[in-house]
């Protein structure tokens, strides 16, 4: 499954943003699997259209898609030059497919920052810069080598890795993430081989205090933060993990009184888990109509055949059709039979590109 990894400075709230997913994920109605990882945290991905869905097509359950997040602990300055711990830290990113950054931005006396000053800029660049050198590193070996192999043979493949090269190595150079390049799809194919770590796309967390939370974009860490974040494409956040953690041992009832009372509409954590999600590109199709209402997980541009995989690999190589509605129709005739009677019940092939939302029954051979 793809996972994103939590990092960030010692101190800025990373273990209290994970100790909330993992006691959502302790609170799922129907998890799944035992806790294989203490450093990976599954929760529910919140979604109101299973509701819906239940409401017209009912079944005895309901179930959520998950999503996992992975800890990843101990960055220090230095981490790029390889040594013991740093290492391991980059080798923790290497493994994740998204990074979600958490960067404080609450002050609070009692509690000591690294660098003795709550600074949100300074410490994104502090994790930033550790990775750019260390991607700097593998860049310029892969550099020398593909240049002497790209000049004596004149291969297209080497040829065309090495111009990929040419151009990420000044940005490196400069302290920029790869993220901030635009590659188009031959290129991006040869970025990904690379395994680089700036190439992972970045959400930034900014870890508000309590005073904050019913206007974040009055705190001026989160400016910070989000303009930052914006400079490079990337997205952001505002959650204040301490409140998280409180509210993740709350049942539903209590969670959106307590909400209602900060006046806000979602947890942070829902936003959190909605965000990183499509961070990864990844979308939801339901199946209904059996014993379960469902959610699952599919990724982005993936085909009706790959998709019914995401069910049982039977329904893969089987695959004869799907028939599909939307999200939006169901909702909108209000039952199976109006969707029928609208013509808007799609019988699609194997090459129909699947869409968020998609309501799919498979038809397969077995
Ligand atoms: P980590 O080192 O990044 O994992 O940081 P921790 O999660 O251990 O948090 C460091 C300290 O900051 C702990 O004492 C937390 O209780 C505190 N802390 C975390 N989030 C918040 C917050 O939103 N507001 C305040 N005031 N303190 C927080």
């Amino acid at each position: 499954a793809l996972t994103a990894g939590i990092v960030g400075l010692p101190n800025v709230g990373k273990s209290t943003l994970f100790n909330a997913i993992t006691k959502a994920g302790a609170e799922m109605a129907n998890y799944p699997f035992a806790t294989i990882d203490p450093n990976v945290g599954m929760v529910e991905v919140p979604d109101a259209r299973l509701a819906r869905i239940d409401e017209i097509i009912p079944a005895k359950k309901i179930v959520h898609t998950t999503f996992e997040f992975t800890d990843i602990a101990g960055i220090v300055k230095g981490a790029s030059k390889g040594e013991g711990l740093g290492n391991k830290f980059l080798e923790n990113i290497r493994q994740v497919d998204a990074i979600v950054h958490v960067v404080r931005a609450f002050d609070d006396e009692n509690i000591t920052h690294v660098s003795n000053k709550v600074d949100p800029l300074d410490d994104i660049d502090t994790i930033n810069m550790e990775l750019v050198l260390a991607d700097l590193e593998s860049v310029n070996k892969r550099y020398v080598r593909v240049e002497k192999v790209a000049r004596t043979q004149k291969d297209k493949d080497s040829i065309a890795e090495f111009n990929v090269l040419s151009k990420i190595k000044p940005v490196l150079e400069e302290g920029k993430p790869v993220r901030s390049l635009e590659f188009d799809d031959d290129e991006q194919k040869i970025v990904k081989g690379l395994f680089l770590l700036t190439s992972k796309p970045v959400l930034y967390v900014a870890n508000i205090g309590e005073d904050d939370m019913a206007d974040p974009d009055s705190c001026e860490y989160y400016q910070q933060i989000k303009n930052f974040a914006e400079s490079e494409g990337s997205q952001a956040l505002a959650v204040c993990a301490r409140t998280e953690e409180e509210i993740a041992e709350l049942d539903d009832d209590e969670k959106q009184e307590f909400l209602e009372a900060e006046g806000v509409e979602e947890s942070g954590l829902d936003r959190l888990i909605k965000a990183s999600y499509k961070l990864l590109g990844l979308a939801t199709f339901f199946t209904a109509g059996g014993k379960e209402t469902r959610a699952w997980t599919f990724k982005q541009g993936m085909k009706a055949p790959q998709v019914a995989g995401v069910i049982h690999s039977d329904f893969e190589r089987g695959f004869i059709r799907a028939e599909t509605v939307s999200f939006e129709d169901l909702d909108k005739y209000g039952s199976m039979q109006g969707v029928r009677e609208a013509g808007r019940l799609r019988l699609e092939g194997k090459d129909y590109v699947v869409q968020d939302g998609d309501i799919i029954e498979f038809r397969f051979n077995v």
